[in-house]
């Protein structure tokens, strides 16, 4: 990346002698794996480069001014960085301590400032080749043209939207820790409807985010093994995670969790972190249960009428189960609005694995620990409670045997009515 400033180059062996501060270009460069500061000025016209192995101090103290400090071991001088492009030198000084904090930046040698015109930047957009990038503030659009993208990191950034079109790049790795999400931004997380992300995720942070529930779209990221959501206000998880087959590594810690679903209670995982939770909440306060809140709630509105069983149910929820059962990516808005709740109602029932909502479902606890080669929880707890669901008539279930195939037990009007 590219400054433009004023810079001093200051000679440490001889501190008598000051040095003037000359308009210059300060760029990083990468030549054979090695990372160089170079600097273009009238003493330095054909580049003067300085291998940031030899750097012995950064000064960041007066970066909110636009100044900051490079000090050499070899050559012994200290490149005193002094512009108005305030934020540029930020970029700058964020991108030099990732290189020397080893997080192996892909360096974009074309990056210009903004100050250049636009037929310009559109020539010298971000380096395309670039594998890894961390944004500093917000997202930029021209990470859209790196093709061979595979760390994204947004994190502290102020993210009105993510582009959909990040999902077709090869993303491995994304983190939006710490960002400022939109409230009431239905298109946010439109970029887990691309297939490409999809088959390439696997590392997604979204810690510190404010998230009172999981997004029903993280359930389209198959390949996903890590998810750290730590630090919100998570008061349970849908049982959609039961989807991502692949998980491994789930980190929670300081949510409110009052239980686990019952889908992730035959899974072991390498890594856990349920500390900082509700699970020792006595059961009877059903307040903190997603699914008996929901029906009181309904209850109450009296949509249940007392011979339910006969009840048709609502076509709405053959779409829903068919989206679940044919695992589609699809964008929110592509679908009804009054299917997106029931993305955190509907759960497998643990007998015939058919999907249910609670209306059709009775709604159990078991309690034991997950299992994780490590897993870290409060002391307290010995086992923490996990909600199941099944087909509330079991006359009406379909019992899975292990080999895959089904084996027809029961055969009545409900199974018509609802497949
Ligand atoms: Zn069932």
């Amino acid at each position: 990346m590219l400054v433009r400033c004023s810079l001093t180059i200051q000679d440490l062996n001889s501190p008598q002698s000051k040095g003037r501060p000359l308009k210059s270009c300060v760029m990083t460069k990468k030549v054979n794996d090695k990372y160089y500061v170079c600097v273009k000025n009238s003493m330095y016209p054909n580049i003067k480069f300085f291998n940031l192995a030899m750097l012995k101090n950064l000064y960041n103290k007066f970066i909110s001014e636009g100044k900051m400090g490079l000090e050499f071991k070899d050559p012994k001088q200290i490149l005193l960085i002094d512009s108005q492009h305030k934020s540029e030198v930020l970029m700058f000084y964020t991108h030099i301590k990732a290189i020397v904090d080893g997080k192996n930046v892909k360096i974009s040698t074309h990056q210009m400032p903004k100050t250049v015109s636009i037929k310009k930047a559109v020539i010298n957009r971000f380096d395309p080749m670039t594998t890894n990038f961390i944004a500093v503030d917000h997202f930029d659009n021209r990470v859209l043209n790196m093709r061979l993208l595979s760390k994204l990191v947004l994190e502290k950034c102020d993210l009105p939207t993510i582009p959909v079109e990040i999902g077709h790049l090869p993303i491995k790795y994304l983190s939006i820790s710490g960002s400022k999400l939109p409230t009431n931004q239905d298109t946010f997380w439109n970029w887990t409807s691309i297939t490409k992300i999809c088959d390439t995720l696997t590392i997604l942070k979204i810690d510190a985010i404010g998230l009172k529930k999981l997004p029903f779209e993280i359930m389209f990221l198959k390949n996903l093994q890590t998810l750290s959501a730590t630090n919100n206000s998570l008061s349970y998880l849908p049982q959609f995670i039961g989807e991502l087959k692949k998980l491994k590594n789930l980190f929670l810690y300081d949510n409110l969790l009052v239980y686990f679903p019952h889908c992730l209670s035959s899974k072991t995982f390498n890594e856990v972190d349920l500390s900082d939770n509700l699970f020792n909440l006595p059961r009877s306060q059903s307040k903190y249960d997603h699914l008996l809140q929901y029906l009181a709630a309904v209850d109450t509105n009296k949509i249940l009428t007392e011979d339910f069983e006969f009840t048709v149910k609502p076509l709405s929820h053959l779409a829903l189960y068919n989206l679940m059962d044919n695992c589609l990516p699809f964008k929110r808005q592509d679908i009804p609005r009054t299917l997106w709740m029931y993305f955190n109602l509907v759960g497998r029932c643990i007998v015939c694995m058919r999907w249910i909502l609670p209306y059709y479902s009775k709604i159990d606890y078991t309690h034991s620990l997950p299992e994780a080669i490590y897993l870290i929880k409060d002391q307290r707890n010995i086992s923490i409670p996990w909600q199941s669901m099944s087909c509330s008539s079991p006359n009406n279930c379909m019992r899975q045997i292990p080999n895959g195939a089904i084996h027809y037990e029961y055969f009545t009007r409900y199974y018509f009515i609802l497949f």
